[in-house]
């Protein structure tokens, strides 16, 4: 008997954590656990076992060296049998001849009893019980204490990892597959959930499954059809694109097309064809090769293109083996139901025409819902399980105004929820035109910035007549990216943004990477990504992505107005140093001959409770302040903006907040420095009077939320701001602003 390294063991599982990244199937990771587990400690068995809510039962997931044909199949009650009992008392089971144990019990096919030693331990988060892992062997002696110490350290790695919609998700796959049967009784009725975007849509149910294309199926067409099926695809899908998203689908599908054309990655598929390899085993070792390479190179950029080359691999895949809803891409009258999804994924599919989305889980990302406003699509997230009863062919409505998902309505609710859509589709692009100068009742001048996160959203800037874009968000195109584009890339796209505002002044900020905003090979780096690498941090260590970025904003904003802003700024250090860079970018772009422009404003986003403590001094240094109270609310009660756990503790209103705002605003004025507010808050009438009280004339806000804006604003005057501001100023608890402004806001929000 060889002895085993417990902390190899657990190491390798954690590895594997590490790759059940949203692109991993969980049956194919848990596959690799229990092969992995058994071959570090020597053991002839390992089985995964989940236990599935909904059914009230345990379901074999994953096993090495049992029957693989009953994965799936094998369905144990809480208490029942070795495995049952490990899960009903949360405790682990170590049973040394299960032929003399009473709780045994003997399931036909499963070829368990060539081994009769068994040890069972529970996946557990807290008290949640998720499922069982279990090691079986020939010969009792090896069950010894230190495997079940690192049996128990894998158990709980595994526990972290599988408490998630994923797991929900995957079980609803795998019976969808046929490998168990359909749950008898299909949910009718309603699903309450979280809005995260506004709209409402209507459509046939399909949930989206990425199938296992590498196993053990005949390609269905040759390698070059699969390859130029793949090319017209990513065609295709390009010119479907209207134009006002033409950055976006550029930004998607170059890097994929130009990767088909490559005689490396490609041409090198097709040379193991014709060497003798299946095309199978032709595209999955020149992808798998390619990500390992680009895996080996520390720069993120060659990070990202892993992602890159597994979806091109995948694509290649589906089309040799004809899986139909990718050669389609398209999803007109169908409402998705999926797991969590990156930025570009979703991207994808609204120019595949869904109509609208549901995410398994709790809270969309917030930008997954920022992205998802942007595009008007409608996506509602919510965590009740009976999403996996919904019939593929049911008629859904997902209705984003009210975070409510309706499955089958009733005759007369469908009828009035089809009269919303209509009414939506006929009065056009949501939202409505602000005055050219808005104004309060008594005439009182203020001004409306647009917050944007796509070209789109720039064009509704222009069209509903806003003065200019207060805070372009620059992480979008490396979201749906998924990478870094170039310094032309994204000059091509900020181009495109300063000139769907002609002559207005565009406000860049600065890539705000970290938090939420992740890009995939981020994911799971960071215990806390909130308080981690985010924003300036990132950029001040990436200096030459930094530069690159600032480069193609400087020559975008040539012969504009335009200033430069920076995200998550805690001091003046951090400003100083980004400011020298821009002034290295000026120089250099100055050397080079490059149109530019020459004298940028430069801006601090506000939004870290440091900055608020260092607002005098960054208001002494910078141009201007952007008061960003997404974030500042979340970093000053400490509440997640994401969690729905915590939602009812994080409020734009609370005194506390208020309070920073006012601080900042305070300093502001004293040195003489333009201040606005650009979080979300901005767009609440009640807020937005609270800040023109404080004398923060301009408003950044979503472009179809400013017209809504304006026609509340229009009915208040500065008198009733002031009112407004001095007991507002008084209040000591979010409780009590609240009924404080209860009527006001009635009055204001149509
Ligand atoms: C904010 O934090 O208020 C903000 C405007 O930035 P973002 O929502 O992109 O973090
Ligand atoms: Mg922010």
């Amino acid at each position: 008997m060889t002895r085993f390294d417990g902390l190899a063991v657990v190491h390798a599982v954690t590895e594997l954590t590490h790759l059940l990244d949203r692109r991993t199937s969980l049956s194919a990771f848990l596959h690799d656990v229990v092969s992995t587990v058994a071959e570090h400690m020597g053991a002839q068995v390992c089985s995964v076992y989940l236990y599935d809510v909904e059914q009230d039962v345990l379901v074999l997931r994953a096993t090495h060296g049992l029957n693989p044909q009953l994965i799936g199949k094998v369905r144990l009650h809480s208490g029942e049998g070795l495995t049952g009992a490990a899960f009903q008392t949360n405790q682990p089971v170590l049973v040394r001849d299960v032929g003399n144990s009473s709780e045994n019990k003997v399931i036909p096919d499963l070829g368990e009893e060539r081994f009769p030693a068994f040890l069972g331990i529970p996946i557990k988060r807290g008290d949640l019980g998720i499922g069982v892992i279990t090691l079986q062997q020939q010969d009792p002696a090896i069950l010894t204490d230190a495997m079940t110490r690192a049996l128990r350290a894998i158990a709980s790695y595994l526990a972290a990892t599988l408490e998630n919609a994923a797991a929900l998700y995957e079980a609803h796959e795998t019976q969808t597959n046929g490998d168990a049967p359909r749950p008898a009784e299909q949910f009718r009725g309603l699903l309450n959930g979280t809005s995260a975007s506004r709209g409402i849509a209507i459509g046939t149910a399909q949930f989206l499954s990425r199938p296992h294309v590498y196993r053990n199926t005949t390609p269905l067409r040759d390698l070059d059809a699969a390859i130029s099926a793949s090319t017209d695809q990513l065609m295709n899908l390009q010119k479907q694109v209207d134009e006002t998203l033409s950055d976006v689908a550029a930004l998607i599908f170059s890097s994929h097309l130009l990767m088909l054309r490559d005689d490396s990655f490609v041409g090198e598929m097709q040379r193991r064809h014709a060497d003798g390899r299946s095309a199978t085993e032709a595209v999955k070792s020149v992808v798998d090769e390619f990500s390992d390479r680009f895996a080996a190179i520390p720069d993120p950029r060659f990070q990202e293109k892993v992602l890159d080359v597994r979806d091109l691999g995948l694509r290649i895949l589906r089309n040799l083996h004809n899986l139909p809803e990718e050669q389609q891409g398209d999803y007109s009258g169908n409402v998705l139901i999926a797991q969590e999804l990156f930025p570009s994924e979703l991207v994808k599919l609204y120019l595949q025409s869904a109509e609208g989305l549901v995410f398994a889980g709790g809270t969309a990302s917030g930008h997954i819902a920022i992205l998802a406003a942007s595009l008007d699509l409608p996506v509602v997230s919510t965590a009740d399980p009976r999403l996996f009863k919904i019939a593929e062919d049911a008629v859904v409505v997902v209705d984003a105004e009210d975070g409510k998902v309706l499955v089958e309505p009733a005759g007369g609710v469908m009828d009035a929820y089809r009269e919303r859509v209509v009414r939506a589709k006929t009065s056009g692009e949501r939202g409505g035109p602000v005055p050219a100068q808005p104004r309060l009742a008594d005439g009182t001048d203020y001004r409306l910035l647009a917050n944007v996160n796509l070209v789109k959203d720039a064009r509704a800037a222009q069209s509903f007549g806003l003065a200019g874009i207060g805070l372009y968000r620059s992480e979008f195109p490396f979201l749906i990216r998924n990478g870094f584009p170039s310094e032309e890339e994204q000059f091509a796209v900020y181009r495109r943004v300063v000139e769907a505002v002609p002559s207005k002044p565009v406000a860049f900020r600065t890539l705000d990477l970290g938090g939420d905003k992740l890009l995939s090979s981020q994911v799971g780096r960071e215990d806390n990504p909130f308080l981690g690498f985010r924003g300036i941090r990132f950029l001040l260590t990436h200096r030459d992505l930094f530069r690159e970025q600032l480069r193609a904003m400087l020559r975008a904003g040539h012969e504009r107005e335009i200033s430069i802003i920076f995200p998550m700024i805690a001091g003046v250090e951090e400003f100083r140093s980004a400011r020298s860079e821009v002034a290295t970018c000026l120089q250099e772009l100055h050397t080079e001959g490059f149109e530019h422009n020459p004298k940028p404003r430069l801006g601090v986003m506000i939004e870290l409770p440091a900055a608020v403590e260092m607002a005098a001094e960054l208001a002494s240094e910078a141009d201007f302040l952007s008061i960003g109270t997404n974030d500042l609310v979340m970093y000053i009660l400490a509440a997640d903006r994401n969690n729905h756990r915590v939602a009812p503790l994080y409020r734009s209103i609370h005194p506390a907040t208020l309070r920073a705002v006012r601080r900042v605003a305070l300093a502001a004025h004293d040195a003489h420095c333009e201040v606005s507010v650009c979080g979300a808050s901005a767009s609440d009438p009640v807020l937005a009077m609270y800040y023109l009280g404080l004398g923060i004339t301009t408003l950044s806000v979503n472009p179809t939320r400013a017209g809504e804006l304006a026609t509340a604003l229009a009915q208040v005057n500065a008198e009733q701001i002031r009112e407004l501001h001095t007991k507002l100023s008084a209040c000591t608890s979010p409780e009590q602003i609240a009924e404080l402004v209860a009527p006001l806001r009635k009055r204001l929000t149509p």
